[in-house]
């Protein structure tokens, strides 16, 4: 007798959320049971596992250039007026700053409230060299691409970004020839996005071959030795994401955080499984348009220049850290040290790469700047894993609300899409994001 399947399909975030327990318990469970078995270590764990995680992530990241550059073109030359990029710009680049501030003075509020590092017996393992910090002239000229073609084959976004921008400004003042390149482009993004939602079909096996992997080989012993240091962080992770982005989205933007929260559930989840706001992208730039009702003409240009300038996570993980380190090995910082590590984790944070454990390299930066021993970095790089996947879900998360509190100020925001429960919003796709 055959039956009639009335069951609901289960929404791709249950699916996620099910391939990443899965995937964690398959890791628990061949680390376990497995453990001197080659055969698992060369076929499951180097084989299966390595290569389903890394084709997920390489189809990832295959997209972000195409991504950027094609959604930032439409953005822009949409704009009517200079001057709403300018505005906008203004705007972005402000909030990632206040954002990242008040992250890691929480960071280092926190770090000096319950002193992580007190009593700590550690020590280091490894010796560890600092990144040179580049100048900020450097920074600056570095944002300009003298090749395109080669920004986009290194992947440099923020070069990327300045080339899409410029183009898009020049299709917006082209007249005619202008308006027949700008439809092209729309047309391009749909197809895009749509490549997006097709991989985010596929993604539940990615995330299972990602976590299975990480979870056989994650030391998790080392976190014992430094529970302190974990707690206070993942702790400051969640009352920044929790209470400083809500409070902004009330305020600024008079929307209900709890609706913002449940709409980033998947985009958090692959920040999560890929400890890369880079891979992550094109899932925060599909949540932020079609799950939070963000205008493609903002979200464009905020979620990619967020991706790649704005990480609250890791500025708190490098104000934590610092002020772990200190106390781990007896060093006391005056107020003035304190100011220099605000002003150096900012920069820091701004020039890390969305790519897994730039952080904590980093992080050799600002502990530098204060005189504290680079040794600190190896101290904590044992957990700095399972951290940075959570640091990533802040980050982008960041990245997703400011872009709301743009997209309102700017009246670019659907209220409509925010407010509709997620399953009809799979079902609207595209819709009045690019109207
Ligand atoms: N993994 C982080 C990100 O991609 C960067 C870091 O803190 O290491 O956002």
């Amino acid at each position: 007798m055959f039956m009639m399947n009335t069951k609901k399909p289960m929404s791709l975030t249950t699916r996620v959320i099910l391939g990443m327990i899965a995937g964690i318990l398959t890791g628990f469970a061949i680390r376990t049971l497995f453990a001197d078995s080659s055969f698992v270590d060369t076929y499951i764990i180097n084989g299966l596992f390595e290569v389903g995680g890394k084709i997920f992530i390489a189809s990832l990241k295959m997209l972000v250039v195409p991504l950027v550059f094609v959604s930032l073109v439409c953005g822009t030359s949409s704009l009517k007026d200079l001057s709403t990029l300018g505005r906008m710009g203004g705007k972005t680049l402000g909030l990632y700053i206040l954002t990242t501030a008040v992250a890691i003075t929480l960071a280092l509020i926190m770090g000096n409230v319950f002193h992580p590092g007190s009593g700590a017996d550690l020590t280091a393992a490894t010796s560890f060299k600092s990144a040179e910090a580049p100048s900020l002239a450097k920074v600056i000229i570095d944002m300009f691409p003298t090749n395109p073609i080669s920004a986009m084959a290194e992947g440099n976004t923020l070069q990327v970004i300045v080339f899409a921008l410029l183009f898009g400004i020049a299709i917006s003042s082209a007249g005619k020839p202008g308006e027949r390149i700008a439809d092209f482009f729309v047309d391009l993004n749909e197809v895009l996005m749509k490549l997006v939602t097709l991989l985010m079909k596929v993604a539940p096996y990615g995330v299972f071959f990602l976590m299975a992997k990480l979870f056989t080989g994650l030391g998790l012993s080392a976190i014992w030795n430094l529970a302190a240091y974990f707690a206070v962080l993942v702790g400051t992770l969640l009352i920044h994401a929790f209470v400083t982005y809500g409070l902004m989205l009330k305020g600024l933007a008079g929307l209900n955080p709890f609706t913002f929260f449940r709409k980033m559930e998947d985009a958090v989840m692959f920040a999560f499984s890929t400890a890369s706001s880079n891979a992550t992208l094109p899932v925060t730039m599909e949540t932020a348009t079609q799950r939070l009702g963000v205008h493609n003409k903002v979200a464009s240009f905020t979620i990619p220049l967020g991706a790649t300038v704005n990480m609250d996570g890791t500025a708190i993980m490098q104000g934590v850290a610092t002020a772990f380190i200190a106390q781990a090995f007896n060093i006391d910082l005056s107020m003035s040290d304190y100011l220099m590590v605000i002003v150096t984790a900012t920069l820091a944070s701004i020039g890390t790469a969305g790519v897994p454990g730039v952080g904590l390299i980093m992080l050799a930066m600002v502990l530098n700047q204060v005189g504290l021993p680079l040794e600190g970095v190896a101290l904590i790089m044992g957990v700095d894993r399972l951290l940075d996947m959570i640091r990533t879900a802040v980050n982008i998360t960041g990245d997703s609300c400011v872009t709301c509190i743009v997209a309102k100020s700017e009246n670019a925001f659907s209220e409509e899409i925010f407010n509709a429960d997620i399953e009809l919003n799979e079902k609207q796709k595209v819709a009045i994001s690019n109207d």
